[in-house]
């Protein structure tokens, strides 16, 4: 079983490697573990896949694969399956050509190497695995998105990798393909659960889905990391609690076992923050309700927007804007009506320091 370990990774493009695009990331994916490196665009998640593919050399730091430092070898000697987000199939080869491609390509280990009698196996194998054994013999261009993004998939497998890169491998396919391909991906990782899998994606939806551990990515640097769970109910940081589920942040002042918001006393535990500190209030939209409750706030609709099943409210409250997600209402307030809204204790959490608009 294979892992992928970055040790103080630091990439810079420019001729004099005056822009650095990764900043000294740090960052262990454990042997058959699902990684999502997620964050906006520009934030430097597909410069550390190139990290690891070999495509840039950092300028100072290491790569790991399993216990093999791999700073400076080729890629086609590290032994990875690799997916874009273009489907980067060869237009002129068939789909059992295109699959048999990597493998040929494959210069690694004499373990990593394959005889040519192999390779017709190996390449029934992945197409297999990917469901799409009925179409070894089409081209390209008689496939569709997903089936030419599955065939991808098939040519990234078919070394029999230890790790898996995806750098947004969904997000040229439309809605509906996307959440079909995530679960393919889920089953996929079922049955190759020894397979370290780096993905890379802007989507929070895929990450949530699909990862064991989620790395956050802002401006070159590791914002935070941690389960699904972990990120979603208690993030660490303001970026990660509105890059993720987009959550109300509120900026209270923390006394000695109190939380004060605009003239309000707030319920929260505060076990995180010092007293007398100026702290940020993380809700999410959802756990935020409409009419009386615990943790109840005057304010007015600033605006109403329907979303089918349910409705986003913008609640202005002290000049601050509080978003509310709730069941479709039968009738919704309209612009500057006066309503409450209210969340439970146990749904909000403190986050050291003011609000910083990051
Ligand atoms: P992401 O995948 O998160 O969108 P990238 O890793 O592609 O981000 O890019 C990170 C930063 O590095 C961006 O500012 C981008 O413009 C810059 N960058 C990426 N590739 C190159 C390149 N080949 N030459 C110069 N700058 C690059
Ligand atoms: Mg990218």
């Amino acid at each position: 079983m294979t892992g992928i370990r970055f040790e103080n990774v630091s990439v810079a493009y420019g001729r004099h490697g005056e822009s650095t695009a990764l900043d000294s990331l740090d960052l262990t994916v454990e042997p058959g573990e699902v990684m999502a490196l997620l964050g906006p665009s520009g934030s430097g998640k597909t410069t550390a896949l190139r990290a690891v593919a070999g495509f840039v050399e950092p300028v100072s730091g290491r790569v790991f694969i399993g216990e093999r430092d791999v700073t400076g070898l080729p890629p086609y000697r590290r032994g990875i399956g690799m997916v874009v987000q273009q489907y980067a199939l060869f237009p002129h080869m068939r789909v059992a050509e295109n699959v048999a491609f990597g493998l040929r390509a494959q210069r690694g280990s004499k373990a990593q190497k394959v005889s040519k009698r192999e390779i017709p196996a190996r390449v029934g194998e992945a197409l297999e695995m990917t469901g799409m054994a009925a179409y070894a013999q089409r081209y390209p261009r008689e496939l569709s998105g997903g089936q030419q993004q599955r065939v991808a998939i098939a040519r990234a497998l078919a070394i029999r990798p230890g790790v898996l890169l995806l750098d947004e491998p969904l997000s040229a396919l439309d809605a509906q393909l996307r959440s079909g391909m995530l679960a393919e991906l889920a089953r996929l990782h079922r049955e190759l659960p020894d397979v370290s899998i780096l993905y890379v994606t802007h989507d929070q939806v895929e990450a949530l889905t699909l990862a064991d551990r989620i790395a956050v990515m802002d401006r070159a640097r590791l914002r935070d990391c941690g389960t699904p769970q972990e990120l979603y109910r208690r993030p660490r940081t303001e970026f990660t609690a509105s890059f993720v589920g987009n959550a109300n942040l509120l900026p209270v002042t923390v006394g000695a076992g109190s939380v004060s918001f605009g003239g309000a006393e707030l319920k929260v535990s505060t076990d995180r923050v010092p007293s007398g500190t100026s702290a940020t209030l993380c809700v999410r939209p959802h756990l935020v309700g409409i009419g009386a409750g615990p943790n109840a706030l005057r304010g007015t609709i600033a605006e109403v927007q329907w979303r089918g099943a349910t409705h986003r409210l913008y609640v202005d409250v002290d000049g601050h804007r509080v978003k509310a997600d709730v069941r479709e209402l039968r009738d919704a307030p309209e612009l500057g009506d006066e309503v409450t809204v209210h969340f439970a204790p146990e749904d909000a959490v403190l986050l050291a320091g003011g609000v910083t608009g990051e």
